[in-house]
């Protein structure tokens, strides 16, 4: 295989690997990131009748993004961001957040160029740097001591400030992040504002979980495009599979000026070309109901309701989670266990409960530092987190 390889893991992608050992041994799967909740009825008739119509969507669509979709975007995301968005050359659709990001990278990252990840980030960030033949510059989010939420996290600016060279092209955050579930206050936002500013870099901002922060959140969900002069140099990334938890859809955005939006269509264009047309028409009409009946606002709260369930478990087994303000993962201290191998294979193994271990969101030498926590998902039906709770209540 090319060299270009040789940057990625040879076990691949962790969230396959522990989906495979959680059916392998019949385990409560909590570790991969999808929903197991009733998809509303309205979206999937959305999908049903889009796929009934005879000539609607069984062809290629606009490259770019289907019209309606974009169309339906550009009305969500303008009042967000505070700007009124172009839908034909500031949106774009791809598949998944994944091809969001990888187009984007592909189109923006020259050989050797620095691209800043805050670590914990999510797997996909540094394998794309590496296959552009650029270069990840990690800075870390650090709990403090005792901390018990995902506020608690905090980015040392002074590191980030340390991490800019000449060679540095583009600062990756994630809000609300993947695995914590932290929410960015404005002033941490801004802070990072200000350095993209003073060094001229752009700022990817993957916003996929922005729907999911919870009532007693520390700070409210704040686009980092809405910032002020920051829209000129932000990517935006969305994903439907969280917005409407339908993973399997795998329909993503970018949102951008028009010439990143153009750059990172020159590499989609020859990536699928197009994505799956029939979803991103059921997509648009769903947005299009969501903004108006409810939607977002009573799924936040049965999310909510699932968090703190499996938060209850947690702590009762004594696995000291730190409560996410946002997204749908909890991540746990087990350092009070001591087992000799992986904490995450053991649990699945012995228990018949998967979680993910968090070494998955950091560097190969930073691995010792987090291997005292496993990450959990609660984006699960009500009886999958009993029964997990169930086995775990009897384990420990
Ligand atoms: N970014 C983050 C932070 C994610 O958690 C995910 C999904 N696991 C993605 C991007 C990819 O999203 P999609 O499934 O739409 O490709
Ligand atoms: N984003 C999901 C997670 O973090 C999984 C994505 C995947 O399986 N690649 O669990």
């Amino acid at each position: 295989s090319a060299k270009r390889l040789n940057s990625l893991d040879p076990n691949g992608t962790v969230f396959a690997e522990y989906t495979a050992l959680a059916n392998k041994h019949k385990a409560v799967n909590l570790g991969q990131g999808f929903p197991t909740l009733h998809v509303a009825d309205f979206i999937r008739k959305n999908a049903a009748e889009a796929i009934a119509h005879e000539s609607l969507g069984h062809q290629y669509t606009r490259s770019e993004g289907h019209v309606k979709l974009v169309n339906a975007l550009a009305k969500y995301y303008s009042p967000k961001i505070g700007r009124e968005l172009n839908p034909l050359n500031e949106i774009m659709t791809t598949v998944g957040a994944s091809e969001a990001i990888y187009s984007t990278i592909q189109a923006l990252v020259d050989p050797d160029d620095e691209v800043i990840l805050m670590q914990p980030y999510y797997d996909s960030y540094p394998a794309s740097i590496s296959l552009a033949g650029g270069k990840p510059v990690i800075v870390s989010l650090k709990p403090k001591a005792n901390g018990v939420s995902s506020s608690d996290w905090r980015l040392d600016i002074a590191e980030l400030k340390k991490a800019i060279t000449s060679k540095t092209k583009i600062i990756m955050i994630n809000n609300p992040n993947n695995p914590i579930g932290k929410v960015w206050s404005r002033d941490e936002l801004m802070q990072v504002a200000d350095i993209a500013k003073e060094h001229d870099l752009l700022v990817i901002a993957d916003e996929v979980y922005e729907t999911l922060v919870y009532s007693d959140s520390e700070s409210p969900m704040i686009k980092f495009a809405s910032l002020p002069d920051m829209y000129e140099r932000t990517i935006t990334i969305g994903s439907m599979g969280k917005m409407f938890g339908v993973t399997g859809w795998k329909i993503g955005w970018v949102i951008a000026p028009p010439e990143i939006t153009r750059a990172s269509w020159l590499v989609h264009q020859f990536l699928p070309f197009s994505v799956v047309t029939p979803l991103q028409e059921a997509g648009a009409n769903s947005l299009e109901m969501a903004m108006t009946n409810g939607y977002f606002e009573d799924t936040t709260k049965t999310y909510q309701k699932l968090r703190d369930k499996l938060m209850k478990t947690l702590n009762d087994v004594g696995f000291h989670p730190m409560k996410p303000d946002g997204g749908y993962f909890i991540i746990a201290n087990i350092a009070p266990f001591k087992v000799q191998e992986d904490f995450s294979a053991y649990l699945t193994k012995t228990v018949g409960v998967t979680s993910i271990p968090m070494r998955a969101f950091y560097q190969k030498n930073s691995h010792g530092e987090v291997q005292h926590y496993v990450r959990f998902a609660f984006c699960k039906d009500e009886a999958t987190l009993d029964e997990a709770g169930k086995r775990l209540t009897e384990y420990f």
